[in-house]
């Protein structure tokens, strides 16, 4: 397979020019962390990849960042190299490099598709001004599972939301052009279905079959190929029996077969090296050839290929066209980036300095942070506070933390540059308390260690109880740390973790007015919170402007609209647990036992997929199908806003396929929009179904569209909604 471009005729030249070594060069990426003049402090071997970097044996360096350290290392190799092939410099930028956004989970809640483009591009403004020109991001594994703790990396269970967020977040890193400022090439990883990882413990087995795989784990891949993303990342897991890494199925088949993806594959960390350690390869050097093979296009730090591809094709084992279709690729990245042209890409350290932190930053991922919340429970209408509210308390460690609701997977920003909880507050008013309580996490962490967490000092539990005897309204702020969440982060039990659960029971016995704010990374399980408290506030981890937004919220100068891309389970036992699933013949509930169900738990979600509230209430009515063309299918509702205040609403329609050679879940989301309506406002929202909305992939992964009947749904979630059916010719 031969990738086109416009550049086919200097990469042509240019390949023609290059020996075996420096061709596999390419396909190789080593990690960083040092600078040409010292040995690493990470990444081993310092004195090998440095003369690998002078003979032009390197491709890309990944988590080398910095004017002065990219500048450094590129200079090495674009002036004494042979060919002077400039450095590819790939790092994780998440959401974001040093302004932070919300986790990624986060931001699909906003179902905002043009504030998460513009989160994207402030992301890539600022890594871009930094030398980086490739970030590993956007994630976009489907996971039903959210013990899995990369959940807060990704967008949730949805593989039509996911579609749409991946393909938001790839024009948003990549813009239109990637030879211009302020862009970078994106990766959709990791390919495929490492959300699926059994038990959601991390790195683990997945077993998916064709209808999951085809209908659920890769349509986002498939539409973030089709927003020409630049790099696919494959994965560390096992999917069928055989390692992501080493499958020609999906890297070659389907990706770059049958989508004609025109990028390239980069490996995860050492993939290539764990087919050893899985059991698919004898040693490195068969590791080599088979992911070679495969189609992983480049080696992420496993060193297989520039140690054994050479003598592999030298050996006849391994095809010189496949390293020639890997090199082409990546070299196709290269010259759309504009690297040949300017290596250092507009990097200077006056962008540096001009773009970090700046202030239209943080203006824009406030916006984004808005957005991203959740209102849980708003009984007795406790939400929002006045403006002159007197005599609130606020507890919870988590409230004064600035560096927590930073969140996991921030490689490059400083620590404790969160605006805080009380920080927010304080622009509001003067008039509260704050009460720490007992501690939630012991010391400090890191993105590499576990979070301690306190189970059995309770000191500062009473000094709460006794203050929250008196306050009129409670702030009280739980949740997880930040680097609970993020890779390596799996949980069997995924409660508020320690003492938060007691100390909200305490200080509930003793006032029942409460607002609680939760920070986490993953979807909880708080049933009795839930059944009592009267406000949940569900604010994830904001990034750099968490107390703003939040305090925004409280306060109700912002009209929370964000609604949850991910189910709540009441209990783990539940999981997996997920809106779009089927039904089982006996779904009826009897008297009798023989029925879908448990028997200790409810067979419900604790807030299902879709779900939020508004200041405002929002009313649906008068669906109108007009279903003469089959190709187009013309749907309509009216949405009202019964209340005084203006909101935003997420219009969400749910489309089921009630007879089908492959059975259909009992609803798919296939349309949404957000809109805003003033006091008593009336909107009528359209959408259209397609075959691209009414067909599925079957198991000889083909398109199909079964004519009969169709059921829909729209509402402000997946449960509730005004029904109507028509018939499809
Ligand atoms: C992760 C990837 C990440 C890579 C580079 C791996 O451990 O799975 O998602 O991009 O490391 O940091």
């Amino acid at each position: 397979m031969h990738a086109q471009s416009t550049y086919d005729a200097k990469i042509d030249a240019l390949l023609a020019k290059m020996t075996l070594e420096e061709k596999i060069g390419q396909m190789n990426q080593y990690n960083g962390f040092y600078d040409a003049t010292g040995p690493a402090p990470q990444g081993g071997n310092a004195a090998l990849k440095y003369e690998h970097l002078k003979k032009g044996w390197v491709g890309s360096m990944l988590n080398v960042h910095g004017v002065g350290e990219v500048r450094k290392l590129q200079e090495l190799v674009v002036n004494e190299s042979r060919l002077g092939i400039p450095l590819l410099f790939g790092f994780d930028v998440i959401h974001g490099y040093k302004t932070l956004a919300p986790i990624p989970l986060a931001e699909a809640a906003s179902w905002d598709l043009e504030a998460i483009r513009q989160s994207a591009s402030i992301a890539a403004t600022e890594a871009a001004a930094v030398g980086l020109n490739w970030t590993f991001a956007p994630m976009i594994d489907i996971s039903r599972d959210a013990r899995w703790g990369r959940v807060m990396e990704g967008a949730g269970e949805d593989p039509y939301l996911g579609a749409k967020i991946a393909i938001a977040r790839i024009q948003g890193f990549q813009g239109n052009d990637l030879s211009a400022p302020n862009t970078i090439a994106a990766t959709a990883k990791h390919f495929a279905a490492y959300g699926f990882a059994e038990a959601g413990k991390e790195y683990n087995t997945t077993e998916v079959g064709t209808n999951t795989l085809y209908n659920f784990v890769l349509p986002p891949f498939e539409a973030a190929v089709s927003a020409n993303v630049s790099s696919v990342m494959n994965g560390f897991n096992l999917l069928n029996g055989v390692p992501v890494t080493a499958s020609s199925f999906l890297q070659r088949d389907i990706l770059k077969g049958k989508w004609n993806f025109n990028g390239f594959v980069i490996s995860d960390w050492s993939s290539i090296g764990e087919l050893v350690p899985h059991g698919y390869a004898k040693d490195l050097k068969e590791a080599a050839e088979l992911g070679a093979e495969a189609g992983s296009d480049m080696d992420m730090e496993s060193k297989a290929y520039i140690q054994h591809l050479k003598s592999l094709v030298e050996e006849g084992k391994v095809d010189e066209e496949i390293i020639n279709e890997a090199v082409r690729r990546i070299l196709k990245v290269k010259f759309e980036l504009g690297l040949f042209d300017d290596p250092y890409r507009y990097c200077n350290l006056e962008r540096e300095k001009e773009l970090l932190y700046n202030k239209a930053h943080q203006q824009g991922v406030l916006d984004m942070a808005k957005k991203s919340i959740v209102l849980l429970k708003n009984q007795g209408k406790l939400l929002p506070l006045q403006k002159d509210q007197k005599n609130i308390l606020v507890i919870g460690d988590l409230a004064d933390d600035k560096n927590s609701p930073l969140g996991s997977w921030r490689l490059a920003s400083d620590n404790d540059t969160a605006v805080s909880v009380l920080e927010g507050l304080d622009q509001y008013t003067k008039d509260y308390k704050f009460v720490q309580g007992p501690k939630y996490f012991n010391d400090d962490t890191d993105f590499l260690y576990h979070v301690k967490i306190n189970s059995d000092d309770r000191s500062g539990m009473e000094e709460a109880i006794e203050a929250a005897k008196s306050a009129e309204t409670i702030v009280l702020v739980v949740g997880e740390h930040g680097f609970m969440s993020g890779e390596g982060r799996s949980r069997t039990t995924i409660g508020l973790p320690g003492l938060q659960h007691e100390l909200i029971r305490k200080i509930h016995a003793v006032n029942k007015n409460i607002i609680l704010v939760m920070m986490n990374g993953r979807p909880l399980t708080i049933p009795w919170e839930a059944e009592n408290l009267p406000a949940i506030i569900e604010a994830w981890q904001l990034g750099s402007q968490t107390g703003n937004a939040i305090a925004q919220v409280l306060f109700g100068d912002y009209n929370p609209s964000g609604k949850l891309p991910m189910t709540f389970p009441r209990s783990v036992g539940q999981i997996p647990i997920y809106y779009n699933h089927y039904s089982t013949a006996r779904a009826k509930e009897e008297p009798i036992v023989f029925w879908t169900h448990y028997t200790d738990e409810k067979n419900e979600p604790l807030f299902p997929f879709g779900f939020g509230l508004s200041y405002a209430n929002f009313a649906y009515s008068d669906v109108q199908i007009d279903a003469a063309k089959p190709e187009n299918i013309k749907v309509s509702v009216v949405v009202t806003n019964t209340s005084d205040v203006a909101g935003e609403e997420v219009v969400q329609l749910y489309l089921n396929d009630p007879v089908s050679r492959i059975v259909r879940p009992v609803k798919e989301l296939k349309g949404f929009e957000k809109i805003t309506l003033g006091p008593k406002e009336s909107k009528k929202v359209s959408f259209s179904l397609t075959h691209k909305e009414l067909g599925y992939y079957n198991q000889d992964y083909r398109w199909v569209v079964e004519p009969g009947s169709f059921h829909l749904m729209i509402g402000s979630n997946s449960q509730e909604g005004v029904h109507a059916s028509f018939i499809l010719e």
